[in-house]
């Protein structure tokens, strides 16, 4: 999308949304994610917070990160360039993941952005990725993105293809892969996508797994989730869909 239409959207978003909520909500969504580790029986600090600010302003950003929040998710790397190297730079610490489908010839830019790629899918971009972060010096941490549902119309690697897809990363392209993503499909129990993704990484060792968003994380804690991708329940509703 153009710069223009993205700046209609971030002053639409801005227009509907109350900065003052985010701090409440995201204090909200933090006590969840404790109180859903606790019944799981799992240390709090094992599952992190990717706060997903896609079509959010950087003022509604900047509330987040005043309340203390330090990993966020973007699904454009356009959206993102746009808004996120002046943050970084004045928030060093910050920590940027990409969980959008990424384009081979984005692929650049996103390894100079973000510091985590959740969206590796098909050998191209995996040899594409190695290339740019040999050439940048830079490796951003890598999750394999898993169709559990097999949707046609899904980016990811299907199930019966992990394992080998994982190998061809690690082994061919020396990729950081740490883990493992879904977003199940929306008209089915999440519960049974986050098992089998739980299980997929277990045998590959894979100590990451990114599962559940607004809807579905506390199920996803439950099943093993390391990192919770949570946009509406911090943000409010996007004024734009994806
Ligand atoms: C938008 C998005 C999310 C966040 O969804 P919410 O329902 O707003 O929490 C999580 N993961 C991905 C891949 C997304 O595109």
């Amino acid at each position: 999308m153009p710069r223009l239409m993205w700046e209609q959207v971030f002053r639409m978003t801005a227009e509907t949304h109350s900065a003052a909520e985010i701090p409440g909500r995201l204090n909200l969504v933090r006590e969840e994610i404790r109180l859903a580790c606790e019944g799981a029986d799992r240390p709090i600090g094992s599952v992190e917070l990717v706060a997903v600010s896609k079509t959010m302003p950087a003022a509604a950003v900047e509330d987040a990160i005043e309340a203390g929040q330090r990993v966020f998710g973007e699904n454009r790397v356009q959206e993102a360039l746009g808004k996120w190297p002046a943050l970084k730079e004045l928030h060093p610490d910050i920590e940027l993941h990409l969980i959008g489908p990424l384009q081979t010839n984005k692929a650049r830019d996103a390894v100079s952005l973000f510091d985590a790629i959740q969206t590796v899918d098909r050998p191209k971009l995996a040899r594409v990725l190695a290339e740019e972060m040999e050439r940048a010096g830079k490796r951003p941490r890598c999750f394999v993105q898993v169709n559990t549902g097999e949707e046609p119309q899904k980016a990811g690697v299907g199930p019966e293809d992990v394992a080998a897809f994982v190998s061809v990363c690690k082994e061919t392209f020396n990729l950081p892969v740490v883990g493992l993503m879904c977003i199940p499909p929306l008209d089915e129990e999440p519960a049974m996508h986050f098992a089998l993704l739980a299980k997929l990484a277990a045998e590959l060792k894979l100590p990451e797994l990114s599962m559940g968003m607004s809807a579905d994380f506390e199920t996803a804690i439950a099943f093993g989730a390391t990192y919770v991708r949570i946009g509406t329940a911090i943000f409010g509703e996007r004024v734009l869909l994806e």
